[in-house]
């Protein structure tokens, strides 16, 4: 079976942010990155869980107009495929499993980014919707490299989010 996909859509809404996007089924379970992924292990970065989008939604840039949800620019900063190694108690688990327990593992395969992270949620906050985006220590780790600045464009359009 074809690995599952992933993208990362940088969207100039009101805020600048970074929409995470991992394929879980027939759909994308989508985070709110505000400051967007680190490869530094020591970053723990905010991934606030937001609305499921459809998987044709994984390749889109553009423009989304004035008063509709999502209004403002968008292109695809990272995409590639990606690969479940959750475990509970040594086991190999399901990725709805992972979600559900509110603690993922992958291998990410992107253009970008590479090798494994964790996304996990914050349970102590009580803030059902608050998850923690974390690079593993693996040979892709980089406390030099900060990809947001090094690398901002599109990986489809090699476009600028100004210039989409
Ligand atoms: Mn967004």
């Amino acid at each position: 079976m074809k690995n599952p996909i992933f993208t990362i859509q940088k969207h100039s809404a009101s805020t600048l942010h970074y929409d995470f996007r991992l394929q879980i089924g027939n759909i994308l379970k989508s985070w709110v990155i505000p400051k967007g992924p680190s490869v530094n292990p020591k970053d723990k970065r905010l991934a606030i869980l937001t609305e499921d989008h459809k998987l044709t939604f994984a390749d889109f840039e553009g423009e989304i107009p004035d008063g509709e949800y999502g209004a403002g620019k968008i292109i695809v900063w990272d995409r590639g495929s990606y690969q479940n190694i959750t475990t509970q108690n040594g086991k190999k688990i399901s990725i709805q499993e992972a979600f559900s327990n509110g603690e993922i593992t992958f291998f990410l395969q992107g253009e970008k980014l590479k090798g494994n992270f964790s996304l996990i949620l914050m349970k102590k906050q009580n803030e059902p919707k608050n998850w923690l985006l974390i690079k593993h220590n693996d040979q892709y780790a980089d406390n030099t490299f900060d990809p947001i600045t090094e690398l901002p464009n599109s990986v489809i359009s090699n476009k600028s989010i100004q210039e989409i």
